[in-house]
């Protein structure tokens, strides 16, 4: 995954600086061995880790620092500020960690401490040898879909010393990768192709995972087993299921034509990046995240660029006017012509006719129109179900040894007390990484703030905590000057935030949250069925 290094700056931290420069809790951006290198003090304690995020290359030194870890104010990653290790996705590896040497009143850092890559990481007593219900060793784990969580899950299997068989099997070829830079810089063409994959090409090999690739046709839980597509069957002793969305379809005259994309998957990016190659107008069906980010990529390219959408203000039913009102005008400001309150009626080979008549020249269609959870599996294999596969707070579905996570998942969350489902990438991998540790058997509850962000041109609106409805909206800032702050609340409880160029109070919030959660305690179990 790409990124930007942080800039050599600051002071030169190998030559070291007075001790007495940092209290408890501060934080130095420097430099040590020509890298960039964060110091910071916890008590007593002086360490060192590098200063760029592993995920897109944050500026780390600008993150939250809570306990021993500091948090990304880019997208929320998390890592453990004694060793370097990533704790929090969407951050997948660690960041180096240097030792700290003190010497009278300086600090010095010193070298760089060597790790092995493969050596099991994540602190849990469930190792490899671990029992679950004091009985049978989890013997093979299958996951079904090597997307966000799947990915995660496997990894975080071999992090904790898992020494079984790991299976993933995912019916698409170049899985896993960064689903969201598919309508983003990717699409714009602004990422260049060694930026997608989620990791090198030997890593799962070299780390014994078995990526199949096939479509899963059905799951007997009595059996344990998948039955494959053209393949044999496969056991599990632990199966998660992360089978993640798809898009709707919107079954209109003429959307089978040969200029009519969706996307998802990495093969529809490289399918609309080909067709932009040589078309002029784009006609963009939908005003979701993924329909608006693929706007602003296409005119990126330099397309003339229209958006058919129903609503009166896009996004406004997910992050309210006023950030709906800036999204509109700062397309507008790029070009882009939107067609609002309005629906397509059929597609012909060169044009969008809507409902009112109107007839939009375009030589390359987009449809993103939202996106459903990937159920069939698990409605088949009858797993409790409610918009969604029911889990409860550790991730079980209602089948022995059956886990699931990811955009299919509805699961009790703790900050609104109510069973949610969302499509957040980090979630997700969140998500599968807590499954993975409970299938190990940490009996760990998945209790994540969701934080979700979405990029247009060059404005990224992050999103942390979850409000399906509010009762309250306060905006502080203007986002038409790109430094606002939208706090959304139910019944005198804030549920989330959405900040534009305020990372700073993105993580705050997102402490907040956590530390209301802690002290409200446990909540009570919400049931599998409501
Ligand atoms: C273009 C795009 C941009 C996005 N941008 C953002 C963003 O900016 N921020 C954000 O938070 N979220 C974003 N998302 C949403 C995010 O990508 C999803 O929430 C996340 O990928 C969900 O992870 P998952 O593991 O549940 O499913 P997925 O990542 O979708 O993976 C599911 C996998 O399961 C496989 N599969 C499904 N069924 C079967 C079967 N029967 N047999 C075999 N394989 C199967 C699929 O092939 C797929 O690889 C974006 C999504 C898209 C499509």
């Amino acid at each position: 995954m790409g990124g930007t290094d942080t800039a050599l700056t600051g002071p030169d931290l190998a030559a070291g600086v007075a001790a007495a420069d940092l209290k408890p809790g501060d934080r130095l951006l420097g430099h040590a061995h020509g890298e960039a290198v964060l110091l910071a003090r916890l008590g007593d304690d002086f360490v060192a880790i590098g200063a760029t995020c592993s995920h897109y290359g944050g500026p780390l030194a600008e993150g939250a620092i809570e306990g021993d870890t500091v948090r990304c104010p880019w997208h929320h990653a998390c890592f453990n500020l004694r060793t370097g290790e990533a704790l929090r996705a969407p951050a997948l590896s660690s960041v180096p960690s240097w030792r700290v040497e003190r010497r009278g009143d300086r600090v010095v850092v010193m070298e760089k401490v060597e790790r092995d890559p493969l050596a099991p990481t994540y602190p849990m007593e469930h190792r490899a040898d671990h029992t679950r219900d004091g009985a049978d060793t989890v013997r093979a784990v299958v996951i079904v879909g090597a997307g966000a969580a799947g990915a995660a899950a496997a990894e975080m299997l071999r992090r904790c010393g898992y020494a079984g068989r790991v299976t993933v099997v995912d019916e698409e070829k170049d899985s896993p990768y960064d689903r969201p830079n598919l309508s983003k810089d990717y699409l714009a063409g602004n990422a260049p192709e060694e930026w997608i994959p989620l990791r090198p090409a030997n890593f799962y090999a070299d780390h014994q995972i078995d990526i199949v690739r096939a479509r899963v046709a059905r799951l007997d839980v009595q059996g344990n087993r998948l039955e494959l597509e053209s393949r044999e069957p496969l056991s599990y002793g632990a199966l998660l299921l992360a089978t993640g969305a798809e898009q709707v379809k919107l079954g209109l005259p003429g959307e089978e034509g040969p200029h009519v994309h969706y996307l998802r998957s990495l093969g529809d990016s490289r399918s609309i990046i080909a067709a932009a190659g040589s078309a002029k107008r784009a006609v963009v069906i939908g005003g979701s995240f993924i329909g608006l980010e693929t706007a602003a990529s296409l005119r990126t390219r330099g397309l003339e660029v229209h958006v058919v959408a129903p609503e009166a203000v896009p996004l406004e039913r997910v992050m309210g006017r006023a950030l709906g009102d800036f999204i509109k005008a700062l397309h507008e400001e790029k070009g882009v012509t939107f067609h609002l309150g309005r629906k397509p009626a059929r597609i012909e080979a060169n044009a969008v006719v809507l409902d009112d008549g109107t007839t939009l020249g375009a030589d390359l269609v987009v449809i993103g129109v939202g996106v459903r959870p990937r159920l069939a599996l698990a409605e088949q294999a009858g797993l409790a179900m409610d918009r969604g596969v029911v889990v409860d707070e550790l991730l079980r579905t209602s089948a022995p040894n059956v886990f699931a996570a990811g955009d299919i998942a509805r699961w009790p969350d703790p900050h609104t007390g109510e069973r949610i489902r969302v499509e957040h990438w980090v979630v997700a991998q969140r998500m599968g990484q807590v499954a993975a540790r409970n299938i190990l058997g940490a009996e760990e509850r998945f209790d994540y703030v969701p934080f979700f962000w979405s990029a247009h041109y060059d404005v990224s609106i992050n999103y942390v905590g979850h409000a399906e409805r509010w009762d309250d909206v306060r905006v502080d800032g203007d986002a038409a000057t790109r430094d606002v702050a939208v706090l959304f609340g139910r019944a005198g409880k804030p549920l989330a935030l959405a900040t534009i160029f305020r990372d700073g109070e993105s993580l705050a919030f997102e402490i907040e949250l956590e530390r209301a959660a802690e002290r409200r305690g446990p909540t009570e179990r919400i049931p599998m069925t409501e």
